[in-house]
């Protein structure tokens, strides 16, 4: 394996994924691994999400695949450190937009699974998000990372929790965000997208076969960090 822009070896023990089901904790974890490597992080939902708050600004329909597909092939997304101090790891930008916050309100999470089928809008997302991979020293967090994305990446974790610990979980961070939405709403818009990510033809959500499968049903951040990094420290130290 080379990097992309050079002819230079590369460590796959320094390519870390994180997949798993909405809201099983990804995302904490991914940024506490990446701080503590000194690695990026990179949530590659934001670029699912952001495109499926385009499209309804747009006043797109989520069964248009055409239209979804070169949207997804032209929209400037970009993912830069936090300009503010709002709670927010990075900002999410399309063009010259802040659209952070935006792409986690409810009717996006309503929308992206749909938007995530179309094999075009994969395609699109998924070549970029493997140019950042083949870089090194990178934390990729998503559905498909080390099924499809990044197959030769030398550290997965499947990260799961049940569909209650999810929802409640959820339904704290979204209140605290002031999001008028129930525990109900989210608990039966976690369980729809669990089945579309799931049981979609392409990249459908799985563990991959190397995967190691750590469930957080009943655990706090810092148990499941701790399991993590020492999976990571000794793989690392395996490879040498
Ligand atoms: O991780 P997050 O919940 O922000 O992802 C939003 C949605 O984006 C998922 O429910 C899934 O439909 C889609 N997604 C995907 N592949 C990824 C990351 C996210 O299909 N690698």
């Amino acid at each position: 394996m080379t990097h992309p822009d050079s002819k230079k070896p590369l460590n796959p023990m320094q390519i870390i994924t994180i997949d798993g089901p909405a809201a099983s904790g990804k995302s904490t974890l991914g940024q506490r691994l990446a701080e503590a490597l000194g690695y990026l992080y990179f949530d590659t939902g934001v670029m699912y999400r952001a495109l499926t708050w385009l499209a309804l600004q747009q006043g797109v329909s989520m069964q248009d695949e055409e239209t979804l597909t070169a949207l997804a092939e032209k929209v400037p997304i970009d993912v830069t450190p936090p300009s503010k101090a709002d709670g927010r790891a990075y900002d999410v930008w399309i063009g010259d937009q802040d659209v952070t916050w935006a792409i986690r309100q409810p009717q996006v999470d309503a929308q992206v699974s749909i938007v995530s089928i179309y094999p075009g809008v994969r395609r699109a997302m998924s070549k970029q998000q493997r140019r950042i991979g083949l870089r090194g020293c990178v934390v990729m967090v998503g559905r498909d990372i080390g099924t499809v994305v990044l197959p030769e990446a030398g550290i997965k974790i499947y990260l799961d929790a049940s569909v209650e610990e999810r929802a409640r979980r959820r339904y704290e961070e979204q209140k605290q965000r002031e999001e008028k939405i129930t525990y109900e709403d989210i608990l039966h818009n976690i369980m729809e997208r669990d089945r579309v990510d799931s049981t979609r033809a392409i990249a459908p959500l799985r563990p991959a076969e190397d995967a190691v499968c750590i469930n957080s049903d009943g655990k706090g951040i810092e148990e499941v960090f701790e399991m993590a990094i020492q999976i990571v420290r000794s793989r690392q130290e395996q490879v040498g």
